[in-house]
């Protein structure tokens, strides 16, 4: 009897799948985890056995990348040499986690185990489906799921660079990839991520931020900027071209 899907398509439907499991967990989870309210963090902090994972998280992420680092600018991680002595050493009092931190450029990338963590919540899901179904629809789904990491490690520092920035010293499928529109849309989404205090444009893959309604789009004063930063499409008198 022939098979109802060829391999081709079932390699397809894994990789769209993959995709909208990896967006929509790393909205939810940068919106719940990495963003939390404070309310949510205190009480995690009271119970540091079962909650520390979460609670590093957060504190490498927001605290550190979005409150101590790229304070007045979105593309310039420290105003002074001095500031950036502080942090280093208020991260070394830390112990083994602000280390973590340094290592992975202050929370701009991934390092060590950080890589595994955040790469699991889309795992798990895309495991189980792969094992319940067949062999390529899973080699689609693992393509995809991959993509949160992948984005968070290597093109999330790129989202905090003036947009034009020289890449020549990057591998070629990176310099090809910063040369896409897609890029283009993560750099704004992003902008306005940390532009409104870790409260809406939460995807680096993007996608699920439409579904789960938690995009802000660009106003006059943030086309501007996005302007001043080299964004193609924006100018410095008005909003955002389409
Ligand atoms: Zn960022
Ligand atoms: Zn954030």
């Amino acid at each position: 009897m022939a098979e109802p899907f060829s391999n081709t398509a079932l390699v397809l439907a894994g990789v769209v799948v993959g995709y909208l499991i990896s967006s929509w967990v790393e909205s939810f989870l940068h919106e719940h985890v990495s963003d939390a309210l404070t309310q949510r963090v205190r009480k995690w902090e009271r119970h540091p056995r079962l909650f520390r994972s979460l609670v590093n998280i957060y504190y490498s992420h927001h605290t550190i990348h979005h409150v101590k680092t790229y304070r007045k600018s979105h593309a310039k991680m420290f105003d002074s040499r001095r500031q950036e002595e502080e942090l280093r050493r208020l991260l070394l009092d830390r112990g083994k986690h602000g280390e973590t931190v340094i290592k992975g450029k202050f929370g701009t990338r991934l390092y060590g185990w950080g890589a595994v963590k955040f790469a699991l919540p889309s795992l798990i899901p895309c495991g189980l489906l792969a094992f319940y179904s067949s062999h390529w629809f899973g080699l689609g789904l693992l393509v995809t799921v991959l993509l949160p990491p992948v984005m968070s490690h290597w093109v999330h520092p790129h989202l905090h660079q003036p947009f034009l920035q020289r890449r020549s010293q990057e591998p070629w499928w990176l310099r090809w990839f910063l040369g896409t529109r897609y890029f283009r849309w993560q750099y704004v989404n992003h902008f306005l991520h940390h532009r409104y205090g870790g409260t809406s444009n939460f995807n680096l893959v993007l996608g699920a931020d439409h579904f789960r309604r938690k995009v802000r789009k660009p106003s006059v004063k943030d086309a501007k900027l996005l302007a001043e930063l080299g964004v193609p499409g924006f100018s410095f008198e008005c909003s955002e071209a389409p």
